[in-house]
């Protein structure tokens, strides 16, 4: 089964109150490197014209991204409550 495949069996409970990961955008603007695009398995970062966008929606909850950043851009912590990724199938 694909990363894909599986990623769309998941459920996510949001909280649009709270972003549970946050990312410093001055930093992000001069990173050269953007390991967190490739480092994602959810695809939560993504480069449009040269410029970092992020969304904390469809995260996983892997912690990945808080490693693969280098520069200190990364605040992550969980979801609040119940809030956050519903894994179906374990
Ligand atoms: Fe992506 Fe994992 Fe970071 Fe969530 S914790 S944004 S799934 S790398």
């Amino acid at each position: 089964m694909k990363i894909e495949e599986k990623l769309s069996l998941l459920n996510y409970k949001t909280d649009r109150s709270y972003a549970h990961i946050t990312i410093d955008p001055d930093i992000c603007a001069g990173c050269p490197d953007h390991f967190c695009v490739f480092a994602c398995p959810a695809n939560c970062y993504t480069l449009i014209n040269g410029k970092l966008n992020f969304k904390y929606e469809d995260c996983v909850e892997c912690g990945t991204c808080d490693i693969a950043c280098s520069h200190g851009s990364v605040k992550w912590t969980l979801p609040k409550g119940d809030n956050g990724v519903i894994y179906k199938y374990g």
